[in-house]
């Protein structure tokens, strides 16, 4: 899942960019109501972290902006104790959700985790199946035939990518830019090897397998048919 932040205090910025990519997400940060309103537009986010008070265009002007092209991903503002009555204009703007500065991390986890469930049209799923294996949106857990199992913070996001769009082969490279900050076209290396640990961990000592490479394409996640 990508996020973008648009906040000027750097300090703030750094650490919402760090502890969203700690838990998972790509993350872009902008500083400028302008820069982030750019990025926001050329860009393939599924939420906005929008500061109010902005250098360039002030926050409401980004959402605007934002909403006169089409765009509908959700938007979390941060807005200062005094901005509190600013709320209802945002709201009327379209605005998702707020959280009053200063937040604790969690509580932003948290609701940021509430608004890209609810932020999916047609989704409301909280729980991703495909055979036995069953990956929990809510509490972040994974099942194989009831059997728990462990994932780093981008096995999940590589797993929840793949179970959502099941039965699709997803090339590496689509792989890369929705669950890695990254662009590349020929060194698939880090892919393969997550790929590799992943299958180990939900496949391995378990049938049918899940997680199949198709060759000189990508990686898909189905039923073999013969067992489908
Ligand atoms: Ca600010």
């Amino acid at each position: 899942m990508n996020i973008l932040i648009v906040e000027d205090e750097p300090k703030t910025g750094e650490y919402l960019r760090q502890g969203l990519r700690e838990a998972g997400f790509v993350v872009d940060l902008a500083t400028r109501g302008n820069d982030g309103l750019h990025l926001a537009l050329v860009g393939q986010h599924d939420l906005v972290i929008l500061d109010v008070m902005l250098p360039g265009l002030d926050g409401w002007q980004v959402l605007k902006g934002l909403r006169s092209m089409g765009r509908q991903m959700p938007v979390l503002f941060l807005t200062a104790r005094d901005q509190v009555e600013d709320r209802v204009q945002g709201l009327e703007l379209g605005a998702d959700d707020y959280l009053v500065k200063p937040f604790s991390f969690a509580e932003l986890l948290a609701r940021v985790r509430v608004i890209l469930r609810r932020g999916r049209p047609g989704q409301e799923l909280t729980t991703l199946r495909l055979a036995d294996l069953e990956l929990d949106l809510l509490r972040r857990r994974i099942t194989r035939a009831g059997r728990r199992i462990d994932l780093t913070a981008k096995e999940f996001g590589l797993l929840e990518l793949l179970m959502r769009r099941q039965g699709e082969v997803l090339p590496r490279s689509l792989i890369a830019s929705q669950v890695w900050d990254l662009n590349f076209d020929s060194d698939t290396n880090v892919i393969d090897v997550a790929v590799r640990r992943l299958r180990a961990k939900v496949d391995e000592g378990f049938e049918p397998r899940l997680i199949h490479t198709v060759r000189g394409m990508g990686y898909v996640m189905e039923i073999p048919e013969a067992e489908a």
